[in-house]
């Protein structure tokens, strides 16, 4: 409120309380120096703690150890206000739900499996490492041209990071929802564009009713469309009814290590083959099919994990040969730069040996043999047995 005055707050003093137990330094999870910081605020200098003010989440945890009751948040943000006054970002603006002509236009390549992914970064900014990991996760797959969708704090966190030039991810990728783009679908309820996006596919191109439908179109997305959801710093409740929203609908959600405290995962079992059966359509007969998604609710432990984790989750059984030979690319390719090894997986989604990528013919083939492999059919992939076509 304009007329109300903020109480004056002697940030000098109240670091000057500080007794350098150090327990605030120990209880706080981003690893922040606070008992440093509060030594450098009481000789004047501001700059670790501005540094840092992007590190803090405000859990409070420091708070609630400090014997000396100091404000330390308070503490941080008035050390960090000349930081904060100035912080200037170009973000898109946020645009709502896709439009349907979009969905026309990507529709059969991303269900055919030849736009490799559609990948949402959403969720809250509780990261253990600052925003950037979100950028740089981002970035990497729009230079794969994966269809990258954002909204709320991802959003706004994407904004604060430029390249060399000067340009945000946002000057620097269209903004279309179509492959190598990156859209900014609004604040953090816009989630329900993107989940409204996959519904879209099934709508519009595959001309499911939408109608108290709610199976068939989970089934529709579950088995063709690869979206996947990274919410690398979700904290709050609402993230969590979000992912498992997402899950519903066939979408798997990959959130940061600090996510495994929601104690609710999904986790798949690539290796009980029973798990991972479906009905073709075409014949009703059951078909083996590879892990595609393994899992629904997948906590990460690092970023590169992260990003392989997501370009394998968006295999989907219903992939075409190119489809998967492209997907498969990406993944081996991810895991052999972060892990510098072959995933030991790839004979789970080889069907047919025309879904081996063809400059990795050779090393797979000798993977294939080493695990037994048989060729198995391609499906018209379902789990309702009631729409098999007979
Ligand atoms: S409020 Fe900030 S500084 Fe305090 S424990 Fe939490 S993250 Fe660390
Ligand atoms: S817990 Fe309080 S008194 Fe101890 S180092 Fe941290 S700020 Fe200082």
């Amino acid at each position: 409120h304009p007329k109300r005055k903020m109480a004056k707050f002697n940030v000098k003093k109240a670091a000057s309380e500080c007794i350098q137990c150090e327990k605030c330094s120990r209880a706080c999870e981003n690893f922040i120096d606070i008992s440093r910081g509060m030594k450098e605020v009481k000789e004047g200098n501001y700059t670790y703690f501005s540094e840092m003010f992007m590190n803090c989440m405000g859990c409070g945890k420091c708070l609630a150890v400090c014997p000396q009751n100091i404000d330390i948040i308070r503490v941080m943000t008035e050390a960090a206000k000349e930081m904060i006054m100035n912080e200037k970002y170009k973000i898109r603006v946020g645009r709502g739900p896709i439009q349907d002509t979009e969905i026309r236009n990507v529709g059969q390549p991303i269900v055919m499996g030849e736009i490799p992914g559609v990948i949402a970064f959403v969720g809250c900014p509780n990261y253990e490492d600052g925003p950037h990991e979100v950028v740089e996760m981002a970035k990497i797959f729009l230079d794969r041209r994966y269809i990258v969708v954002t909204s709320g704090c991802a959003a706004m966190d994407i904004a604060m990071w430029k390249d060399e030039n000067g340009q945000t991810l946002y000057e620097s990728y269209p903004g279309d929802f179509d492959a190598g783009c990156l859209v900014n679908v609004g604040s953090c309820v816009s989630n329900a564009h993107i989940a409204g996006a996959a519904i879209k596919i099934a709508s519009i191109f595959a001309h499911r009713d939408l109608r108290a439908n709610y199976e068939e179109i989970a089934d529709y997305i579950l088995n063709r469309v690869g979206a996947v959801g990274i919410a690398w710093g979700a904290m709050s409740q609402k993230a969590a009814s979000i992912a498992t929203g997402c899950n519903r609908l066939g979408i798997p959600v990959i959130v940061g290590a600090r996510g495994a405290k929601y104690r609710r995962m999904y986790l798949g079992r690539k290796d009980i083959p029973g798990d991972w059966q479906v009905f073709n359509a075409r014949d009703g007969s059951k078909v083996q099919i590879g892990p595609g998604p393994e899992h629904l609710i997948y906590a990460s432990e690092s970023k590169e994990e992260a990003i392989v984790m997501a370009a394998k989750l968006c295999i989907r059984p219903n992939d075409t040969t190119k489809g998967r030979q492209i997907k498969l690319a990406h993944y081996i390719d991810l895991h052999k730069r972060y892990f510098g090894e072959y995933p030991d997986d790839i004979h789970y989604y080889i069907r047919t040996k025309a879904d081996i990528p063809i400059t990795e013919k050779d090393k797979i083939e000798e993977i294939l043999k080493e695990n037994a492999w048989v060729e198995k059919p391609i499906p018209d992939p379902t789990l309702l047995e009631r729409l098999v076509r007979r």
